[in-house]
């Protein structure tokens, strides 16, 4: 049996006090036996309480005058209203509001916010041809995932996360460096606001453990090397009962023998013989869906670029398909035939007299220069 001390006696007031003495004497207490002043204090977490509970029952009249004819019989529960500190913010959150607790201690709950898990990343690697039209990937990688046998708490079966005495169960506690006042989060619990005494064997206390995961992802179609996919919730489980943080699926796209690939245009190099330039040729260009003809005219240049539309790649952000461009340039063989070289020899002595339009103007220009 506990005997509690008198109410007046705990407040340090007359029996005659004032609301407002008895409130500006709880505030004094309340700053000064507050937790975050005090940590791992268990007296002043008691002188908190205590005054916490006079101030509750003087500042009422009705309770008061209970009080004053009945003692502490009179006021119902006396003694065991607040089970914690928590509790304390709660009922008196009112006159803490404005100034005193608003700005010292950062309002009632601020501090016992729960927290994300954390992200986690997952590489996929492509070939082009899955970048561009969408696949269903299995993704495996590790993560934190509640633990099942504690449900996350982190407590041993049978007991429970006790309230954190160094931040009061707040999980934030006040630093002062000179003038300045800052909140930070308890390094004590870690900004839970809970510790736990007795740990889950599974887990050791973490309510969490290490899992290998697989995971099937449809990978949009369109998609581009060094581009992410948001696989949302399937990150890690949060150490406090906050939701799961996201998987990243992390997009790499091998490198194509054919195409090169440029936002949603296919760019594919195409060597044509000198010929085939000059006369013209229907000629087979690779695409992704097979091969197509294409027709180049006579007389095509080296390095001109032939577009072919909507045959690139679906842009993932809605946008419309890109095209495949054909860039052709000309081939000088290394080696040729006897026959081939008889009939260019002829060819060059030709092109001698017989002199094309732009080579004539290109000489034309030189002889302007030098007279
Ligand atoms: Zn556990
Ligand atoms: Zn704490």
């Amino acid at each position: 049996m506990v005997t509690q001390r008198c109410y007046y006696e705990v407040l340090s007031v007359e029996r005659t006090a004032t609301d407002k003495e008895i409130s500006r004497a709880y505030r004094k207490l309340a700053i000064k036996y507050h937790p975050d002043s005090n940590p791992d204090d268990p007296a002043a977490t008691e002188r908190f309480r205590e005054a916490a509970e006079a101030y509750e029952v003087l500042s009422d009249a009705e309770k008061r005058q209970r009080y004053d004819r009945y003692g502490h019989a009179g006021v119902r529960g006396g003694g065991s209203e607040f089970q914690s500190t928590e509790d304390i913010f709660e009922a008196f959150g009112e006159i803490f509001g404005n100034g005193m607790f608003g700005d010292l201690f950062g309002g009632r709950r601020g501090g016992r916010r729960q927290r994300r898990g954390n992200d986690v990343r997952a590489d996929v690697s492509l070939t082009l041809e899955e970048a561009a039209m969408g696949v269903v990937k299995t993704l495996r990688f590790n993560r934190n995932e509640r633990c099942q046998t504690c449900s996350g708490s982190g407590a041993k079966a049978g007991t429970k996360p006790a309230s954190c005495q160094y931040c009061g169960g707040r999980g934030q506690v006040l630093q002062s460096a000179g003038i300045l006042r800052m909140q930070t989060t308890c390094p004590q619990c870690r900004g839970t606001g809970t510790i736990i005494t007795e740990p889950c064997g599974d887990c050791r206390g973490r309510g969490v453990n290490v899992k290998s995961v697989e995971l099937e992802v449809s990978i949009p179609a369109g998609v581009d090397d060094g581009m992410r996919v948001r696989l949302g919730g399937e990150g890690e489980a949060s150490p406090d009962g906050g939701p799961n943080g996201d998987c990243y699926c992390f997009i790499k796209v091998k490198k194509h023998d054919l195409f090169h690939r440029d936002g949603s245009n296919l760019i594919v190099q195409l060597p044509i013989a000198y010929t085939q330039a000059v006369l013209g040729a229907d000629l087979k260009v690779p695409t992704l869906g097979g091969q197509e003809v294409l027709t180049i005219k006579r007389g095509t240049q080296s390095g001109e670029v032939f577009t072919l539309r909507g045959k690139g790649v679906t842009d993932p952000q809605g946008g419309p398909r890109g095209d495949l461009l054909v860039q052709v340039y000309i081939e000088t063989p290394r080696e040729v035939s006897a026959k081939q070289e008889e009939v260019l020899r002829t060819l060059a002595e030709l092109e001698q007299t017989d002199v094309s339009p732009q080579r004539k103007s290109f000489l034309d220009k030189i002889k302007s220069y030098f007279p």
